[in-house]
């Protein structure tokens, strides 16, 4: 079969080799004891990483913004997102669904970050007709903003305001580490001004599953019985906890690849005749663009018949890089998009 260029999210990677070891070699244990050293060391190396004192795996992103919310706010309390956000469009609702949070929508400017007068402007007074706000939600980097990374100022800038109104600070850090490459900065700095953090494991790092949530003990506590409500309680998870550490330990400094990848595809796309990229606005690995024409099915039909795969919605595409595309990769990618706008 010839291979695909499969550039539709870096959820496609698949664990190299290395990782695939020591999953298999890891120690193991029952997790729902707390008895998985493996489990156990993830959790301390993570916390570790982004600063916090305590960490806990999770199933998926979707899972650990959920367990996050819902330690931090109850059934009726009202809770900040972007309307752009991961959590507002992506999640099915869970936190409402399942919690009783009530979502409000902030509109997120266009490098996925808030205002501190909108923030301030959307905490609810003390009212009987008015949900308690108790939380602000953030993204990092912020997908739907072209994977825009945030820097430490702008996230401390934001947290400050929410804090200020008694609220807590979430950040669905799911490819966080993609933005402290972009800065050339530490997690923990990215981390710092937020209460909860949760991370994918998943995605650009290359993990088979698995997120982890940061916090102080108190926090992880509560994450940890909403994580065994939620169906999360896993027994011998170290086998998923060893792809983890290989993770934190061997693929964070090569995410600077796939930004420079996806550089050099937004550049290359640019130059091709109908397609409407601002290259420049691409810091990390993700790129969405428009065509004239509009992005149509058929356009991702042509790409798949050369074997590229890509994400497209109604009006706008994503192409994603990861550690599955090579540098040649990005040649080949270019050569195809030219042809299938010719
Ligand atoms: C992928 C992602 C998540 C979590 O997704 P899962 O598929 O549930 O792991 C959360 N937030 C953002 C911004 C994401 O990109």
């Amino acid at each position: 079969m010839k291979r695909l260029i499969d550039l539709r999210s870096d959820t496609v990677t698949l664990p190299p080799d290395a990782m695939r070891r020591a999953m298999h070699e890891a120690e193991l244990g029952d997790d729902v004891y707390g008895e998985d050293p493996t489990v156990n060391a993830l959790q301390e190396k993570a916390a570790e990483r982004l600063g916090k004192q305590a960490g806990l795996l999770v199933t998926s992103g979707t899972q650990g913004n959920l367990a996050s919310l819902l330690s931090h706010a109850g059934r009726g309390d009202h809770v900040l997102v972007g309307h752009q956000s991961h959590i507002f469009k992506y999640e099915a609702g869970a936190a409402s669904v399942l919690g009783g949070l009530f979502l409000e929508p902030l509109t997120n400017r266009e490098d996925g970050t808030f205002g501190e007068e909108q923030i301030t402007a959307a905490v609810n007074p003390p009212d009987v007709h008015r949900a308690p706000t108790r939380v602000l939600a953030i993204e990092n980097t912020h997908n739907l903003a072209g994977g825009a990374p945030v820097d430490a100022k702008a996230t401390k800038r934001m947290a400050e305001t929410a804090h200020a109104h008694g609220l807590k600070v979430h950040l669905d850090g799911a490819r966080l580490f993609n933005a402290a490459v972009a800065f050339g900065t530490e997690a923990a700095a990215l981390a710092e001004p937020a209460d909860s953090v949760s991370v994918c494991l998943s995605k650009g790092l290359g993990c088979p599953l698995g997120s982890v949530v940061v916090g102080d003990d108190d926090f992880i506590g509560e994450a940890r019985r909403w994580r065994k409500m939620l169906g999360g309680g896993m027994r011998q998870a170290g086998v998923v906890a060893a792809a983890g550490i290989y993770a934190l330990d061997h693929m964070v400094d090569r995410l600077a690849e796939d930004h420079e990848n996806a550089r050099r595809l937004a550049y290359g796309l640019a130059e091709i005749q109908g397609i409407v990229l601002d290259p420049e606005a691409v810091r990390t690995n993700i790129i969405y663009f428009q065509t004239e024409q509009g992005i149509s099915l058929d356009l991702a039909k042509r790409l798949e018949k050369r074997g590229i795969l890509m994400d497209s919605e109604k009006t706008l595409a994503r192409l994603v890089t990861h550690d599955g595309i090579s540098s040649a990769d990005i040649d080949l990618v270019l050569l195809a998009f030219a042809e299938a706008l010719r």
